[in-house]
């Protein structure tokens, strides 16, 4: 007699996969079979990493340096990160107080399972990036939803934080510049924010993933500088893949108060041991040959941000779409409402009918709008908000 094999946990039942993946390997997955796809889904620049990063890890890969390294992630790497914070943002930090990780993901991970026990709250605003939810819930703990509409930019406000803290509030997360909406917030708005966050005294995991990737003179704001008790409690994450599209290359950071970056350290001993070792090189290079990721990096500035212009102003050409000029990132988030369509059923029919991907907001816990990204070719945008349009006129509003 066999015995069915018990159901699986409930962190495996309960975990939903990325939607955002999903999206874009269906994309993929229909170019590679020949279909005349337009994607929009990319959740990552559309560059090759620059040659100088590439260079450096095979260096060090020729060099054997190929077995485990410190947890905490190389200590020159942790030197550099620190120095690069000094530089652009005047916050002091000691190599102490960096953790680099397999990846911005993970970084979040861990600042979410260092300061969050199950059944504790963590505000996040909608709409959020996939990953959130799903991290907090795999810690044991609860998010809570805030939506913030386009017409108010897509940003928290602190009257909403302060209606949406409980007792067991623990943590609010903060992006900016987010994925999926590109809004930055400015200063005067975060330090808003972070005074309730303080008077609370609330953990703040500020996810500045997209800090390098700002247009039209937006300024990056790095929350840790706000003010004395804003640094004593956030959590920084940040990373490699976006900025210098290395994202394939598995390496994020995490800055912190030094106690809670030890804990983290801790944490990723027992789940990974350490980042890739000779990955960390091509960091490494990144952060030191400063004059060639500077030309590298306005490359890839100069080609999103012409897009995210065109492809603006090209969604506000379509009757009944509306769409509000980002300043970060390389998302636009336009609003789909007026069809009167799920924004599922809106991306699968426009997937179907049109050959065109994009992610619905629905994934980002936002109803009633489409995440575009626009690391892509000019072509491709080109083409795929002309279909696009197409398909938006042969929908009844
Ligand atoms: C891409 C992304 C990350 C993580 O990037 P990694 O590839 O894991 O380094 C984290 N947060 C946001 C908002 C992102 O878009």
């Amino acid at each position: 007699m066999t015995t069915a094999p018990r159901p699986l946990s409930a962190w495996a039942r309960n975990i939903s996969p990325s939607p955002t993946l999903a999206v874009d390997a269906k994309a993929k997955a229909m170019l590679a079979a020949g279909e005349d796809v337009c994607s929009f889904a990319a959740g990552e620049p559309d560059f090759d990493t620059p040659d100088h990063i590439k260079e450096a890890c095979i260096t060090a890969l020729r060099g054997g340096k190929t077995k485990y390294g410190p947890t905490a992630g190389m200590e020159s790497l942790r030197a550099a990160i620190a120095e690069s914070y000094a530089t652009n943002y005047g916050l002091k930090v000691t190599p102490a107080q960096v953790i680099v990780s397999p990846g911005g993901k993970y970084s979040c991970y861990l600042a979410i399972l260092a300061t969050c026990s199950p059944g504790d709250e963590v505000i996040i605003a909608a709409p959020y990036w996939v990953s959130y939810p799903e991290m907090v819930k795999l810690a044991g703990a609860v998010p809570k939803f805030v939506l913030t509409p386009d017409t108010t930019g897509f940003k928290l406000t602190p009257a909403q934080l302060e209606q949406a803290i409980t007792p067991r509030t623990r943590l609010v997360i903060l992006n900016s510049p987010s994925n999926p909406t590109g809004a930055v917030y400015t200063r005067a708005e975060l330090a808003a924010i972070v005074a309730v966050a303080v008077k609370h005294n609330l953990y703040i995991l500020s996810d500045e993933m997209y800090e390098h990737l700002v247009y039209d003179g937006a300024k990056p704001v790095c929350v840790a500088t706000l003010s004395p008790e804003a640094e004593a409690r956030t959590l920084i994450v940040a990373g490699f893949s976006k900025t210098y599209s290395m994202t394939g290359w598995r390496l994020g950071m995490l800055i912190a108060p030094a106690s809670i970056t030890k804990a983290c350290v801790e944490l990723q001993s027992q789940m990974s041991s350490n980042p890739t070792s000779f990955a960390q090189f091509g960091a490494l290079a990144a952060l030191t040959e400063k004059d060639k990721t500077a030309a590298a990096l306005k490359v890839m500035l100069t080609a999103f941000d012409r897009r995210r212009k065109f492809l603006h102003d090209e969604l506000n050409r379509i009757p009944g779409v509306k769409c509000l000029l980002a300043e970060g990132a390389f998302y636009l988030f336009p609003n789909i409402s007026s069809f009167g369509l799920t924004s599922a059923d809106f991306c699968a029919k426009l997937l179907e009918q049109e050959k065109v991907a994009a992610v619905p907001g629905s994934a980002f816990g936002a109803e009633g709008y489409l995440r575009l990204s626009y690391a892509t070719s000019d072509e491709i945008i080109r083409k795929g908000v002309e279909r696009l349009a197409r398909f938006c006129a042969s929908l009844k509003r």
